[in-house]
């Protein structure tokens, strides 16, 4: 199965790739968590990478495309994988496109979470982010057994710098303008699949499930 998660920053599409990629057993390849352990290690695309996303705004194309062409070639994504976070401009979808044909490959599905802006910022506000592992709780929807500290690995949770409101706000705008043309993109494709991201977690991977039959 290669799935990619459409929907707005903030929409769970973290969420449920990462039950997704346990319940099918592939990889959850999420751009953001490879550009922020990038940045956490001190490489050269971490260097690039944080000045844009500090900002709310998109990482190059250039920056992106080759990175996820080459993780979906490795050996564990044979029998699949989820794309979590990319595509996010129509450029990086026609790069995808060519990569997977280069394969002769495509993509199964874009599974599309859908809710509105002002839940969004509800979400965001309130997502705390390992600093180690990445895996993300909420305060009020997904809380950790000792608050403040990751149930997977002990380690301190944080609210991410680019989910404080006032960059908030940017990332929304940055979506509607680059990533939201994707919905007609993969609905052309005929590949388009729809969820209501505004249902409880387990409702919403119940329906992404049964969407993809
Ligand atoms: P994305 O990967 O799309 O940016 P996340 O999966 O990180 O979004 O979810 C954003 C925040 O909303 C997190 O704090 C997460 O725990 C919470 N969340 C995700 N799905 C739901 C849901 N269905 N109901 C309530 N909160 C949710
Ligand atoms: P995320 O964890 O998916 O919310 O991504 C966090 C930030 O990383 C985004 O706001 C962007 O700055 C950057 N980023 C992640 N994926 C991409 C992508 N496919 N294209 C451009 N920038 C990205």
């Amino acid at each position: 199965m290669r799935l990619i998660m459409l929907g707005a920053p903030g929409a769970g599409k973290g969420t449920q790739a990462a039950r997704l990629a346990e319940a099918y057993k592939i990889p959850h390849i999420s751009t953001g968590d490879i550009f922020r352990a990038n940045i956490k290690g001190g490489t050269e695309l971490g260097k690039k990478a944080k000045s844009y996303m500090d900002q709310g705004k998109l990482v190059p194309d250039e920056l992106v495309c080759d990175l996820v062409a080459d993780r979906i070639a490795q050996e564990d994504c044979k029998e699949g994988f989820i794309l979590d976070g990319f595509p996010r401009t129509i450029p990086q979808a026609e790069a995808l496109d060519a990569a997977l044909s280069g394969m002769n490959l495509k993509m199964d599905a874009a599974v599309n979470v859908d809710v509105p802006d002002e839940n969004i910022v509800n979400r965001m506000g309130g997502r705390r982010a390992c600093v180690k592992c990445g895996a993300t709780y909420h305060v009020v929807y997904n809380k950790p057994a000792v608050e403040g500290i990751c149930n997977t690995c002990g380690s301190e949770l944080i609210l991410r710098d680019d989910d404080k409101p006032e960059t908030v706000q940017t990332r929304l705008s940055v979506y509607h303008e680059q990533t939201q043309p994707l919905i007609e993109y993969y609905e052309k494709a005929g590949i388009l699949k729809t969820v209501d991201g505004t249902q409880s977690m387990d409702a919403v991977f119940e329906g992404i499930k049964s969407l993809l039959g």
